[in-house]
């Protein structure tokens, strides 16, 4: 049979990037695609399932409650349409006409008001709220935070992640410190966080991940909190919800994918860093090329390899190097976002030993040519 990368023309990718919706996020195992091929062929009351998926996912991680939702952007968008119509029906249908006087103001640290593919801000004026920054772009305290609440406020809403501002920045405990004494709702977007439990433990209201990216289940997000917040956001299924339907087989493939997930031993951030041993080795051994271990900026239990690139001697910028790595029959793709200090970094997560040798021998091949 013809392959899908023949019969389209497409490139084969080695995905040194991590979890990337560019390269396709993630490839769930083997029985979550044979649950999502079920949910697929199989008819189902789509209410009852929502609900009892929600319940099974909430027993499991010992919660009030949860909702399968499309992605966690939609997550996003439904979370803040939902502390802004609640249990309003004709607001529900009318969330961007209406003009009753409710509160729609989201506010957020400045340093979190990032794109993380997308704009935070866009996805909160989707949900029919208005964005408002909290404290500088590299500094925000919990009375900074307080200091923009007023009876417009909707949610406080922040974002867990490593595209934010680390450095100066409240913890999510200092934001539901601050969200209680204002009898505030807090959202915590956490998309790309491993752990499924301490933001909600810690006293958010709603949390949200991303289904494909730590939990590797099919496209698709998940939203977890307080059970009344939760109804909440189920009801926008009949509001901007339609407009980002997640399927019969979204929901049973996430419901399974975080089954596994709860159990799974995954590769802990040391046995990333002992598979890159002799990766750092070979790549030494390049002219013009340095590489070492780092751990992730934003916390998490992951190792990676940080390439540096003599832009001088090579003769090319790092964007260039980048942009070359991509070429050919398959594309390598690194993280960029150092890339502007001739640096770029290799995530493993993806990545098998004997892609680990290709990488370094096209970049062996690459600095050849200088
Ligand atoms: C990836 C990401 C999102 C979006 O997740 P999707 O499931 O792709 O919509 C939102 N916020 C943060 C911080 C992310 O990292």
């Amino acid at each position: 049979m013809q392959s899908i990368y023949e019969k389209y023309q497409l490139k084969h990718v080695i995905n040194a990037s991590g979890r990337m919706t560019m390269l396709g996020v993630s490839t769930p195992a083997p029985d979550v695609v044979e649950r999502v091929a079920y949910g697929l062929t199989n008819y189902f009351e789509i209410k009852d399932l929502v609900n009892k998926t929600g319940e099974f996912i909430a027993q499991l991680l010992d919660i009030e409650d949860a909702v399968v939702v499309s992605c966690a952007s939609a997550g996003i968008a439904q979370a803040v349409a939902a502390v802004i119509v609640k249990d309003d029906e004709d607001l529900l249908l009318n969330l961007h006409s209406s003009d009753k006087p409710v509160p729609r103001e989201i506010i957020l640290p400045k340093g979190h008001n990032v794109n993380f593919g997308a704009p935070v801000d866009t996805m909160v004026t989707l949900g029919g709220g208005k964005v408002i920054e909290a404290g500088f772009a590299n500094e925000c305290s919990a009375a900074q935070l307080a200091a923009k609440i007023t009876p417009q406020t909707a949610a406080i809403l922040y974002i867990k992640s490593h595209h934010t501002v680390q450095k100066s920045m409240l913890t999510v405990s200092d934001a539901v410190s601050v969200a209680r004494e204002h009898q505030l709702p807090l959202i915590v977007d956490a998309a790309a966080e491993e752990d499924l439990t301490t933001y909600y433990r810690a006293g958010a209201d709603l949390v949200i991940y991303s289904g494909a990216k730590a939990i590797e289940g099919p496209t698709s997000g998940l939203v977890l909190g307080k059970k009344t917040y939760v109804e909440w956001v189920k009801r926008q299924s009949l509001g901007i919800g339609r407009a980002m339907k997640v399927g019969k087989e979204g929901i049973l493939g996430l419901t399974l994918a975080i089954e596994h997930y709860l159990t799974a031993t995954k590769e802990t951030g040391a046995e990333m860093a002992n598979r890159m041993d002799k990766f750092v080795c070979d790549l030494n051994t390049i002219p013009a090329i340095s590489a070492q271990i780092v751990w992730d900026a934003a916390g998490r239990d992951i190792a990676r390899t940080e390439i540096s690139f003599d832009e001088k001697q090579i003769g090319k910028t790092t964007y260039q190097i980048m942009s070359e790595l991509k070429q050919g029959d398959t594309a390598i793709y690194f993280r960029e976002y150092k890339a502007n200090e001739g640096k770029a970094e290799v995530d493993v997560r993806s990545v098998s030993n004997e892609q680990l040798d290709v990488i370094s021998e096209r970049i062996r091949l690459l600095v050849k040519g200088m």
